[in-house]
């Protein structure tokens, strides 16, 4: 089995409801995501010859999903209360709302699906949310 790895990183704000501590309050974090891709075979022909996937084409898909989460506030869907979420809009922050809480642990499992949904063998991403600590997430 072959494996590629490539990684991107994108700045956002963000804060865990319901924590308490330090992460209960909004802050930023250079979230650093990793991502690990395996195939059986290499391509026989063509431009890719030798190769599971162009890692430039592995990269801007994956930069592309980075790219979403950049410059924002990534909240969990119904974290905010209306009227607050209404008053940043009005100041035109951009807010990314998710479905699940956005700890490191499940950004990896967003990340994981979101490059499977581009027809990648994933294998593992990691989410660094400091140069120190991730998390990871594989199946
Ligand atoms: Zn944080």
């Amino acid at each position: 089995m072959y494996t590629l790895q490539t990684s991107a990183s994108f700045d956002s704000a963000h804060f865990l409801k319901g924590y308490e501590g330090k992460c209960s309050n909004i802050h930023g974090h250079r979230w650093t995501v990793e991502v690990t891709v395996a195939s059986e075979d290499v391509a026989e022909e063509g431009q890719i010859r030798g190769m599971v996937v162009d890692f430039r084409t592995l990269k801007e898909d994956l930069k592309e999903l980075a790219d979403e989460l950049d410059h924002c506030l990534v909240i969990e869907k119904g974290s905010l209360k209306e009227k607050t979420k209404e008053a940043l809009l009005e100041e035109e922050f951009r807010i990314v709302e998710l479905p699940f809480r956005p700890t490191a642990e499940n950004l990896a499992e967003y990340f994981f699906d979101e490059m499977e949904d581009k027809d990648y063998q994933v294998v593992l991403v990691k989410v660094y949310e400091t140069p120190n600590n991730c998390a990871g997430y594989s199946r």
